[in-house]
């Protein structure tokens, strides 16, 4: 029996697991394909907020993976959340991200905020991102010096990327983390609030008009390539987990985890096997 036949629904992270940077993971997208055609409801859940879930799933139907936005969750989507209830009606954010994730944060009702007026912030909002510079980082720290209240997409230190891994979110809330005494708040996996809305959806659509379809109790599992995030998130969350060993973690990490993920495998492929 193929590993994806015990499951009736899987959340499936995508850097490393589906593609690495533009790059496809080989047999990724065949993989997927497949197991939508079977009848899996599958829910893609990232850590990364470069992009919102509009453009994930255009990216995903020009790669053959026929889904709807509704079928993406981003850190950036629930960090923005955090960020506006932090910020309060009328409030302001800095955001340290790329446009993607300053849109989401505004739709929540907070009112972006760039350059010195940063400094006044209410919330301050940290993601990877490639513009980060000195005075985003000054802007940032006199910002949580003033009281603002910090959020972060995730702790993930590294992206996976073809010819090795790039500085990720992580690395650039460590600089703000240090220079500002403060802890940030985490939307991203490993906690809890990503895992609640992706599980929202997948429970949501064995449901028909608010009747149950059979499974009346659907086996979920989360597929990830980071044990930190992917694997003790969706552990946390109750689900079954399989590492797959196309990104981030290695084999002998997975073997020395405490616990283990219940399952490795070598890519997203071998869910088929
Ligand atoms: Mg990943």
């Amino acid at each position: 029996m193929a590993l994806a036949d015990q499951f009736d629904g899987l959340l499936i992270d995508l850097d490393g697991v589906v593609w690495i940077g533009r790059e496809p993971v080989p047999g990724s997208v065949e993989t997927l394909a497949a197991l939508l055609a079977d009848g899996k409801e599958i829910v893609f859940v990232t850590n990364n907020p470069s992009k919102g879930p509009l453009a994930y799933a255009e990216r995903m139907r020009e790669l053959g993976v026929d889904i709807g936005p509704e079928r993406i969750v981003t850190a950036g989507m629930v960090a923005a959340r955090l960020a506006g209830e932090a910020a309060g009606p009328g409030g302001s954010a800095f955001v340290i991200g790329a446009t993607p994730l300053r849109e989401t944060v505004a739709a929540t009702g907070a009112t972006v905020v760039e350059g010195e007026a940063g400094r006044e912030a209410d919330v301050v909002v940290v993601s990877g991102y490639r513009g980060f510079d000195y005075e985003m980082l000054l802007t940032a720290t006199l910002a949580l010096a003033n009281g603002a209240a910090l959020v972060a997409t995730s702790h993930d230190p590294t992206m996976p990327m073809p010819g090795g891994a790039w500085p990720g979110t992580g690395a650039i809330l460590a600089a703000v983390e240090t220079a500002s005494g403060k802890t940030a708040a985490i939307g991203g996996k490993p906690e809890g609030h990503l895992f609640e809305m992706a599980l929202d959806v997948v429970r949501g659509s064995f449901r028909t008009d608010g009747v149950q379809k059979e499974p009346r109790d659907p086996r979920v599992a989360m597929v990830g390539d980071r044990i930190a995030s992917d694997i003790d998130g969706g552990r946390a969350a109750g689900l079954e987990t399989v590492l797959v060993l196309s990104g981030a973690s290695t084999r002998a990490e997975a073997e020395a985890a405490q616990p283990p993920p219940d399952h490795v495998v070598e890519n997203l492929a071998a869910l088929l096997r």
